[in-house]
C-alpha cells in the first residue's frame, strides 16, 4: 500500500483507512463467496469471421469466453473489476481461477452432449498473472482437465500482455501449458509493454487485439494501419487474431476487411449464463 507524501496527511489518511476497510469487508466476502459457490462463469461469444455463408458470414459456434461473476446475496451481480485484483492479492485468485476453469470445462462438456454441431468448439477462461507464477497451476490444469473429460486442446487459457516475454518463470509456466496440450492466448494486446517485435516469444496460439484499437476500428487510420500490422505478423508466426470489444455492425465489417480471424464484443452477444447462451446457440441453428 502506497503511503501519502509527508505533505497533506490530514488529507489522504481517513480516505486511506475507509478504504482499506472496505477491502478488509470485500476479502473477508470474497473468502465467505468461494466457500458459498456463489462465484459462477458467463460466457461471451466469440465468433469467426471467415465463415462462408449464413449469418453474413459469422460462426458462432467458434468459441466462448468464460467472466467470472459474484452472485452477492445483498448486492447481486458483481462485476470482477470489482475483486479480481482483491482476489489477486489476498491470495484468493488461485482458488477463484480453479473454480472459474472447473465450471468452464463442466459447462463446455454438457454444451457438447446437448447441443452437437452447434455446440462452442472452444472455452477460453482467464488466467492471472498470479496463477501463472503458481507453480501447482500446471497440475490443477491437467487434473481438472481429466475430471471433466475436458479434451485439453478445446481449452484456452488466456494470459494478459505483461513483461511475460521477457520473464523466464512466465515462460517455463506458459511452455508447460502448452505440453498439455491447451491453447494459449495473448489477451488485451496493445495495451502493455508487449510489442510485436517480442510476439515470437511467447507460445501463444492467438493473439486478442485490445478493444482500444477496435473501437474505432472503422474510422481512426492509425488503428487501421496497426490492427493490419498485428495481423500480418501474427499470421506469419502461425497465430489466430480476435478483435475485442466489437460494439457495431461498422466495426466487426471493419476487423473482418483488416484480416481478423474472430471477433468478440456486444455487437455479436453480451456474456450470457450457460441457459441464455445455449438458446443464442440454438437460435443460430434456425436463422
Ligand atoms: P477481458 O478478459 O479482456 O474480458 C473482456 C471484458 O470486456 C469483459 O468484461 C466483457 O464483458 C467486456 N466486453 C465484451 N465485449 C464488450 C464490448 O463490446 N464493449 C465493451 N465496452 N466491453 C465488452 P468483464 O466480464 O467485466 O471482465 C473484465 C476482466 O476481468 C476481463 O477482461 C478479465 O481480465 C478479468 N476476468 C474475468 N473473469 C476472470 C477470471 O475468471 N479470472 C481472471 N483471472 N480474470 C478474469
Ligand atoms: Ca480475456
Ligand atoms: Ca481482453
Ligand atoms: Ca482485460
Amino acid at each position: 500500500c502506497k503511503r501519502a507524501g509527508g505533505a497533506r496527511p490530514l488529507l489522504f489518511e481517513p480516505a486511506m483507512r475507509e478504504r482499506a476497510q472496505r477491502r478488509g469487508t470485500l476479502e473477508a466476502e470474497l473468502r465467505q463467496a468461494l466457500a458459498r459457490h456463489e462465484l459462477f462463469p458467463v460466457y461471451q461469444p466469440v465468433v469467426g469471421l471467415r465463415a462462408a455463408g449464413g449469418d453474413g458470414g459469422i460462426d458462432r459456434c467458434a468459441g466462448v469466453e468464460a467472466l467470472v461473476r459474484w452472485r452477492h446475496p445483498e448486492r447481486g451481480i458483481i462485476a470482477p473489476g470489482e475483486f479480481i485484483g482483491i482476489a489477486e492479492e489476498c491470495g484468493l485468485i488461485g482458488e477463484l481461477g480453479e473454480t472459474v476453469l472447473f465450471a468452464a470445462c463442466v459447462d463446455f462438456m454438457r454444451w457438447q452432449r446437448e447441443l452437437g454441431k452447434h455446440a462452442p468448439r472452444l472455452v477460453a477462461v482467464n488466467v492471472s498473472r498470479a496463477q501463472l507464477s503458481n507453480e501447482g497451476l500446471v497440475g490443477k490444469v491437467r487434473a481438472i482437465l481429466q475430471a471433466t473429460g475436458m479434451p485439453a486442446h478445446c481449452l484456452q487459457l488466456e494470459v494478459t500482455e505483461s513483461l511475460a516475454a521477457q520473464d523466464d518463470a512466465m515462460q517455463q509456466a506458459l511452455h508447460a501449458l502448452k505440453a498439455l496440450g491447451v491453447k494459449l492466448a495473448l489477451d488485451d494486446f496493445g495495451t502493455g509493454y508487449s510489442s510485436l517485435a517480442c510476439l515470437h516469444l511467447l507460445p501463444v496460439d492467438t493473439v486478442k487485439l485490445d478493444r482500444s484499437f477496435i473501437c474505432q476500428a472503422e474510422s481512426n487510420s492509425h488503428h487501421q494501419v496497426l490492427i493490419e500490422a498485428t495481423v500480418m505478423v501474427a499470421h506469419n508466426l502461425g497465430m489466430r487474431i480476435v478483435a475485442e470489444g466489437v460494439e457495431t455492425e461498422a466495426q466487426s465489417d471493419a476487423v473482418r476487411r483488416l484480416g481478423c480471424d474472430k471477433g468478440q464484443g456486444y455487437f455479436y452477444s453480451k456474456p450470457l449464463n450457460f441457459d441464455a447462451l445455449s438458446a443464442w446457440l440454438r437460435d443460430s441453428a434456425l436463422s
